[in-house]
């Protein structure tokens, strides 16, 4: 359906903006749902974030996605914050209704999504975190929440990942950046949660020598959709989840919440491998 003056409207605030993969995956499920919608990105330096998102609220706008690097400022505007939010420090989704704002985070359950439906529920599980960022958080907040049996963080900054643990997980274990290689020795999933491997970063170095059966081995970066982290998995024999699910899997429910229907049970990610320049 082409959208009218009564479209129900939504978007998603950051800077940089033109990146995101967020108004294509939504205009395929406004598409397929046939709604009267529209999805349209906005770019806000932090020192415009809240006026230019309060100011699309009072415009009508049903809510936004939140995305670098305000994903912590979108708390401050909030009047409501679901304690996933909360927890994590950070919020990707802000809705809009009775003239009050709601923060959420779906990056959590967006990985835990993405990890079940490549077959990798995390429940009773023991798994390496390396990173210790914003992903890192709702990751670890995702894997606790999902009944990890048990929670590893590696992180260049130590420091960052004792706050991580102190904040999500108070059981996880920290170990050096250099530990990383061996602590996968005991682990049955491994995340990166860092930016290593996104385009134009270094490329995380990884062995897994160390590990004493095939492991689940996960990336959130998506740009490449093959980091050479998972590629280095692959080789050594493991299963490898790319970051592009969490992507998919996060939107569900923001279209949800905007729309007020689940996301339709459509392909998006063919489209969005081709926006990437990578084929299906
Ligand atoms: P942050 O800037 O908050 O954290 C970056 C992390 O990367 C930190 O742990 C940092 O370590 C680590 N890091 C950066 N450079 C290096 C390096 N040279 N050596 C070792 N560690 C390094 O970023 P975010 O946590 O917000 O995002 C991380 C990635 O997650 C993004 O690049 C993005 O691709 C991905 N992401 C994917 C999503 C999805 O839907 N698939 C959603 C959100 C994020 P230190 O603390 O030591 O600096």
């Amino acid at each position: 359906m082409k959208p009218t003056g009564a479209a129900l409207t939504a978007g998603v605030i950051g800077q940089p903006i033109g990146h995101s993969l967020s108004p294509l995956m939504m205009a395929h499920w406004v598409e397929a749902a046939g709604l009267n919608a529209i999805y349209t990105p906005y770019i806000a330096s932090p020192h415009m974030f809240a006026p230019v998102a309060l100011a699309l609220q009072r415009a009508g706008l049903k809510g936004l996605n939140v995305t670098l690097p305000h994903k912590e400022q979108a708390l401050v505007i909030a009047h409501r914050i679901s304690d996933r939010a909360d927890a994590i420090g950070a919020a990707n989704l802000l809705t809009f209704s009775d003239g009050e704002v709601h923060a959420d985070n779906t990056d959590a359950p967006g990985f835990i999504g993405s990890l079940k439906a490549s077959g990798g529920d995390p429940a009773g599980q023991r798994v390496l975190v390396l990173g210790a960022g914003g992903a890192a958080r709702s990751i670890v907040y995702g894997l606790v929440e999902a009944g990890a049996s048990s929670i590893v963080i590696a992180n260049r900054n130590r420091q960052r990942a004792e706050a991580l643990r102190d904040r999500i997980a108070p059981k996880a274990d920290i170990v050096g950046w250099d530990g990383r290689d061996e602590a996968v020795g005991d682990v049955d999933i491994v995340v990166n949660a860092t930016s290593l491997g996104l385009t134009g970063q270094p490329v995380l170095d990884m062995d897994f020598a160390h590990a004493s059966k095939p492991l689940i081995v996960a990336d959130s970066v998506y740009s490449p959709l093959i980091t050479g982290f998972l590629r280095t998995a692959a080789a050594a024999g493991h299963k490898t989840v790319d970051g592009l699910g969490m992507l998919i899997e996060q939107g569900k429910p923001s279209f949800e919440a905007f729309y007020g229907q689940p996301a339709p049970n459509v392909d998006v990610r063919t489209p969005l491998l081709a926006a990437l320049g990578e084929s299906a």
